[in-house]
């Protein structure tokens, strides 16, 4: 999906150097799979709490196809 398609659906875009989060609250239905694949990344007792760049980006991608909601999106800059 287009980064704009994203946006309009309501996900909240969250940057890092390599790769854009994006994160839906609606959808998301707290299994916990993002915080326990890297909390550096993934963190809601910090503001932000998803920090991109706090992992290598290959990680991420990973930790984002394991999301069951679809929540979470990345986008490969
Ligand atoms: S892995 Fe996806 S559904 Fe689970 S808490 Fe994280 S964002 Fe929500």
């Amino acid at each position: 999906m287009k980064e704009k398609e994203l946006l309009d659906l309501g996900y909240k875009k969250y940057s890092g150097d390599n790769i854009d989060i994006f994160f839906h609250q609606e959808i998301c239905e707290h299994s916990g799979k993002c915080i326990n694949g890297s909390n550096k990344v993934f963190d809601t007792d910090r503001r932000p709490w998803i920090v991109a760049d706090n992992e290598n980006y290959e990680k991420v991608k990973n930790i984002i196809h394991q999301c069951p909601s679809g929540a979470l999106k990345y986008i490969l800059k």
